[in-house]
């Protein structure tokens, strides 16, 4: 069995239930109507029945009617008398179907017919309505209740019988013939016919279901509305949350009811106006910070105070509103902001403005103040009087507690945010950060190029008397004036071979030096690789441990061209490949490889060595970075090699990287750009010709040079 769908809204409940009171009510309207309008023809018809029935026996004649009992009467004048009066009332009475007169017969209290007029509507059913008129005498019909003729003895009495049977429905009135003294002699039976009302009351019924069923159709038109009515404001609501909570806070709903609902709706709508509100302010706040926060990355993005000093003036103005804005901070030892910046309309200049650090600490106490006019002297801002604003944001610049510096937006009060105050508070937290860390680097750069200083003037004062040492040692071998214990040969071969290690610190040191103070000298010009690896390949004996190694060079047959620096590059192969060497097993091979790509040409110098672990492939380009192994250790060495090397190989604008595994031997590879003797333009796309990059590399070594 299928179930009915239970109502899902309350505009279906509302619907249901206003649906069901109204039928009931109609229902209830209808049968009303119905019985009313049945009792009243009813009444009617009952009402035409008597007055016809009391009509005749006014106009029956007492003496005539008591005078008339057997049927030989029926040519009496009494008879005629009574026919005549009664005649005329059965013609102008067309619904009497049956018009007579009774009276008591016998002493048994029988009664018989004296007058019968017959009808003057038609007779519809022969067997029940008397067509013919019945003889003086004759016992009345037997349809007419014996219980009516009682009633009727008492004054009139009508009943309508037979309802049910439309061919027999009749409404029968019974009077009494009275003498004047109140005597009945007798009684007048009008029988008229209650086919109209049948008919009437047929129609009552058509009328009142038709009622019905417009009211019907009424009531659900009229439910639907009423629901509906009650419920859009509810819908209205709903719809509203509903967009709220989807984010649209622009929603309002209609307010036109009065009641109840009407109060929430304006309630509603108060609350999504104060959401909007503060969702705007929170948009408002959020986009700001976000200005914060570029404002402050732009700040920090440089290390030259000058530049950070005017973004942090253009910051301050962004974030906090007014006419103009200034940036202002100290040197480490100064006592007063002295170097000044400014973002605002027109030019202004600020030579000579001076801030003294002790008044704005009176003034601002290291807070962020909007100051007015007259305060603008008092906190060292003197200079600003000349200036249009009333007011001024001033937010100190500090690092560490110390004043460094002062942000000042000036302008009318009007042309400030509300929260003018604390946004510039946290953005010149951001600046005097980075004004800390230009400061801080400053410092470490300072330390540096006085160390690199150092120890250039350090290692040059070292190589003289080194170089003299040098020099002497080997006057006292190889002059023949001398001569030697083996022992004394040996000590002095020993005091050779140090100062020789002493002499290649010394130079790495130097380089090194130079690289970091990016003043190393390299001098280029068009260079063969292969040449380079070719020359190397002839000391390679020389070398410690090198007579035991095999070394190999796979080198192509046209000259691997580059711009470069012949010497530098040969320090770099001398580095690579004695660390391969040394770093070989005995009986070990070491392969110089010269490889040509598209762009650069790359020297790959291998060897089957114990390799390099991973953590320390990067690590070893760094200074004196050893790997920390003890057969490392014994193989000597300064740890400045490979960061010679990497510096080298970037002054060429060349890369240069390492690849092992460990007890997998290690490819140490430089790559340097290409030069092919063809200008640019002419198809060779990339590639360089070697004037074009000769000129552009000897720009940046002079650069170089100029800046040491
Ligand atoms: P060093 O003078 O100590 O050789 P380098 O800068 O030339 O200084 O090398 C740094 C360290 O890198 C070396 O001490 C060594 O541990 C490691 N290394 C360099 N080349 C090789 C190699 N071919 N095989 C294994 N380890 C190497």
């Amino acid at each position: 069995m299928r179930s009915i769908p239970r109502p899902s809204t309350l505009k279906d409940e509302l619907q249901v239930l206003f649906l069901a009171v109204g039928s009931a009510f109609l229902v209830l309207a209808t049968v009303l109507l119905y019985q009313n309008g049945q009792a009243s023809l009813r009444r009617q018809l009952l009402a035409s029945a008597s007055t016809a029935a009391e009509a005749a026996a006014a106009l029956v004649s007492l003496e005539d009617h008591r005078s008339l009992r057997s049927p030989q009467d029926l040519n009496s004048r009494a008879f005629r008398n009574i026919v005549q009066s009664l005649g005329a009332l059965r013609r102008a009475n067309p619904g009497i179907v049956h018009l007579f007169t009774i009276a008591p017969v016998g002493k048994l209290g029988g009664w018989g017919v004296v007058v019968d007029m017959g009808g003057s509507a038609p007779v519809r059913d022969e067997r029940n309505l008397v067509r013919g008129r019945l003889p003086i005498g004759a016992p009345p019909p037997g349809s007419l209740p014996a219980s009516l003729i009682q009633e009727g003895m008492g004054g009139t009495a009508a009943r309508i019988l037979d309802f049910a049977n439309p061919s027999r429905a009749r409404a029968v009135a019974v009077t009494s013939i009275v003498t004047p003294n109140g005597a009945s002699v007798g009684l007048v039976v009008a029988e008229l016919s209650a086919a109209n009302l049948i008919e009437e009351v047929r129609l009552l019924w058509y009328v009142s279901i038709a009622i019905f069923l417009v009211g019907l159709v009424v009531s659900v038109f009229a439910s639907n509305l009423a629901s509906r009515w009650v419920t859009r404001p509810i819908e209205e609501l709903s719809r509203g949350v509903d967009e709220i909570a989807k984010g649209n806070l622009r929603t309002r709903v209609s307010t036109h009811s009065r009641n109840e609902l009407g109060s929430l709706a304006s309630a509603f709508n108060l609350m999504a106006q104060s959401l909007e509100a503060s969702q705007a302010r929170t948009d408002e706040q959020q986009s700001l910070l976000r200005e914060l926060h570029r404002l402050g990355s732009q700040v920090a993005s440089t290390l030259e105070l000058p530049r950070m000093l005017e973004t942090a003036a253009r910051g301050i103005r962004a974030i906090c509103g007014g006419e103009e804005a200034f940036a202002g901070a100290m040197g480490p030892r100064d006592s007063a902001v002295r170097v000044w910046t400014r973002t605002g309309p027109g030019t202004l200049d600020m030579q000579g403005w001076e801030t003294p650090a002790d008044l704005l600490e009176d003034v601002l106490g290291g807070e962020t103040r909007l100051l007015v006019r007259q305060e603008f002297a008092a906190a060292g801002l003197s200079m600003l009087l000349d200036r249009p604003g009333e007011y001024a944001v001033a937010a100190p610049l500090r690092v560490s507690d110390q004043p460094i510096g002062v942000l000042v937006a000036l302008g009318s009060r009007g042309q400030f945010r509300a929260e003018a105050v604390s946004l510039a508070a946290l953005f010149a937290r951001q600046v005097s950060a980075a004004v800390g860390n230009a400061r801080l680097f400053e410092q470490v750069r300072a330390v540096d190029r006085s160390k690199s200083e150092f120890l250039s003037i350090a290692s040059h004062e070292v190589r003289t008397p080194l170089t003299v040492m040098k020099s002497s040692l080997d006057i006292l071998v190889s002059s023949p004036k001398f001569e030697y214990t083996t022992d004394q040969r040996q000590l002095i071969a020993f005091c050779q071979e140090s100062v020789d290690r002493l002499i290649r610190l010394v130079k790495d040191i130097l380089d090194v030096s130079k690289i970091e103070a990016g003043v190393l000298s390299i001098q280029f010009q068009p260079t063969s690789l292969n040449e380079l690896i070719e020359k190397c390949l002839f000391w390679v004996p020389q070398l410690p441990g090198g007579q035991g190694i095999e070394v190999e060079a796979r080198l192509p047959s046209e000259p691997a061209m580059v711009l470069a620096d012949p010497g530098r590059i040969t320090q770099v192969l001398e580095n690579l490949i004695s660390n391969a060497i040394k770093f070989s097993k005995p009986g070990g091979k070491v392969t110089i490889e010269l490889r040509s790509h598209e762009r650069e040409y790359e020297v790959i110098v291998s060897d089957q060595g114990k390799g390099i672990a991973p953590e320390d492939l990067e690590r070893i380009f760094g200074k004196f970075y050893q790997v920390a192994d003890s057969a490392t250790r014994e193989q000597g060495g300064t740890g400045l090699g490979l960061a010679i090397c990497k510096g080298i190989v970037e002054a060429h604008r060349g890369k240069i990287w390492a690849e092992s595994a460990l007890g997998d031997g290690s490819r140490f590879h430089f790559a340097l750009t290409r030069v092919m003797d063809t200008p640019i333009g002419d198809g060779a796309e990339g590639q360089i010709s070697v004037d074009t990059l000769l000129s552009s590399l000897r720009k940046a070594s002079a650069r170089a040079s100029r800046a040491a």
